[in-house]
């Protein structure tokens, strides 16, 4: 720990630089409290440097002009940057947002290193298409980069958001400004280094580290930005398409926040599965995931008996020092974030559901921000913790009677990310996975990922997806160019 070097200067145009009017901020450690290194506080000022420096290199075609067979070499490149890095930065975001080293190291790291390859990968095996018009036309569909990309993304996961968005779109040819937030900016510039080292030419990869009014707006409003790729809260969201409205109509892609539904049915194929799954889903990243069941719904017949399993599995979650190489609960990324879900479990109290295990803060002697894994129990739709996203590791458990019961319950969210179904009966798991309005429904299971399958939300969870070849659209403008033929024979 006493080895590692933070640099929270931004890159910009291939070198790193201060803020132009020399504002820092102290970027602290949930862990302990310390102050980890000062930051640059860009601004606007900055956003427009970067979006220069951008602009300038997708101009002059240093990277989109590269054969993608070429792209795709330096992204594998890339890729390879982060793993032989992995310990430095799995450390680092550790310490930065307080997230169990062995899972940033094991997850963080090697998913969005992952993703940087897969999209390198990809970017040479994608064909354009050609029309099935009459034969006096060709008609040719396209697809082109859109230009500059803005990137704007939250603290939970920080290399791994920032890789979903700037793979795909540096895969396909764009330039990028990413502002990462404000609460975990130190690997997403280390991104940067490496982007660099990978061969990825000056001013195509930029980040520009600052508050969200100070810098993410900036961003949001430019004239010369063509798409705002967003992860992050449902209020800021919608911001993000106003902005886009007001400025220049830039394509605006937002991942937002979720509520997301767990239904466990009294036919639940292996009970023992679904509880770990409801369990360790809640709790892994100490419940900071957009994506986390955080409304577990368990058939009558049952719960009894699923939340004695439950809550013997709590004291494994019990908050320790994330740096250790066994905890599995670390820290919660700030003072601000912990008083969030500290009042949320007041207010659980207040509206009268019944805490089973948790709720309190703990470790404050460290001067680190942890809180005990939480379980409500007698949780109605109507209270505070069914309806908003919590984002720490509260689970609220409501019991149902039926099918439909429970998929009205389910759908009364303004979120629809993602929900998982727990039956050995075929027609009702897919008859309740189509009755869901989710971007993804888990059946049987609460755990499976990979980069070949989308991930986005209905509803107020978002527009657009990550991941998967569909996330070429968010990055790519459509072409169709008409050329008549005149045929000779
Ligand atoms: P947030 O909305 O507060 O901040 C996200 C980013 O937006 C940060 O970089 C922040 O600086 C920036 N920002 C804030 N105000 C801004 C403004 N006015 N203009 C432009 N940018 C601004 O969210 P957060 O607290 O960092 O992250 C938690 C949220 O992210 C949760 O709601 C979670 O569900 C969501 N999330 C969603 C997904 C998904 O894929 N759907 C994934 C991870 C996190």
């Amino acid at each position: 720990m006493s080895q590692l070097q933070f640099d929270g200067r931004a890159v910009i145009g291939g070198q790193r630089v201060a803020a132009l009017n020399g504002a820092t901020f102290q970027c602290i450690s949930p862990v302990d409290g310390r102050v980890l290194t000062e930051v640059a506080q860009c601004g606007a000022a900055d956003i427009d440097r970067a979006v220069g420096a951008a602009r300038a290199a997708f101009d002059d075609k240093r990277w989109r002009g590269l054969p993608p067979a070429q792209r795709k070499r330096i992204m594998v490149r890339f890729a390879d940057l982060l793993l032989q890095n992995a310990d430095t930065l799995a450390l680092t975001e550790t310490m930065d947002m307080g997230k169990p080293v062995k899972y940033a190291r094991a997850v963080d790291v090697n998913s969005a290193s992952n993703c940087i390859r897969w999209y390198g990968e990809a970017v040479d095996k994608v064909y354009d298409e050609i029309a099935p018009t009459a034969d006096t036309a060709l008609a040719l569909i396209t697809r082109e980069p859109v230009g500059v990309a803005g990137v704007v993304v939250p603290w939970n996961y920080p290399m791994i958001m920032a890789a979903w968005k700037i793979a795909p779109a540096l895969a396909v040819g764009n330039s990028v400004v990413l502002k990462p937030s404000e609460k975990s900016p130190l690997t997403a510039l280390r991104l940067a280094d490496l982007a660099l080292e990978a061969g990825i030419p000056d001013g195509v990869f930029n980040v520009v580290p600052g508050f969200g009014p100070e810098a993410g707006s900036p961003l949001a409003l430019h004239m010369d930005v063509d798409c705002i790729a967003f992860t992050g809260s449902t209020r800021v969201g919608k911001q993000i398409h106003v902005m886009a409205g007001q400025s220049n109509l830039k394509r605006a892609w937002t991942e937002l926040g979720g509520k997301s539904p767990n239904i466990v049915f009294a036919d639940c194929p292996n009970l023992d599965r679904a509880v770990e799954a409801a369990v360790g889903s809640i709790f892994f990243n100490q419940g900071e995931s957009c994506n986390a069941p955080s409304r577990l719904y368990v058939q009558d017949s049952i719960k009894e008996k699923f939340l004695e399993k439950a809550l013997a599995l709590v004291p494994a979650y019990t908050p320790a020092n994330p740096t250790l190489p066994d905890t599995v609960m670390g820290a919660l990324v700030d003072k601000t974030q912990m008083n969030t879900v500290l009042r949320y479990i007041e207010s659980g109290k207040a509206e009268g559901a019944k805490l089973l295990a948790g709720g309190e803060q703990v470790l404050q002697s460290t001067g680190g921000c942890y809180v005990q894994p939480t379980v409500f129990d007698g949780v109605r739709g109507d209270m505070t913790i069914a309806r908003e996203e919590i984002f720490g590791p509260v689970l609220s458990v409501l019991s149902f009677s039926d099918a439909a019961e429970v998929v009205r319950m389910a759908n009364a969210s303004v979120y629809g990310l993602q929900a998982g179904v727990w039956t050995s009966d075929l027609n009702k798991a897919h008859g309740v996975a189509r009755a869901l309005r989710a971007g993804t429904v888990h059946v049987n299971q609460y755990d499976e990922d990979d980069i070949t399958v989308p991930f986005g939300g209905y509803k107020q969870s978002g527009v657009g997806r990550d991941k998967s070849l569909h996330a070429f659209d968010k990055y790519t403008e459509t072409k169709t160019t008409w050329v008549r033929i005149d045929s000779p024979v």
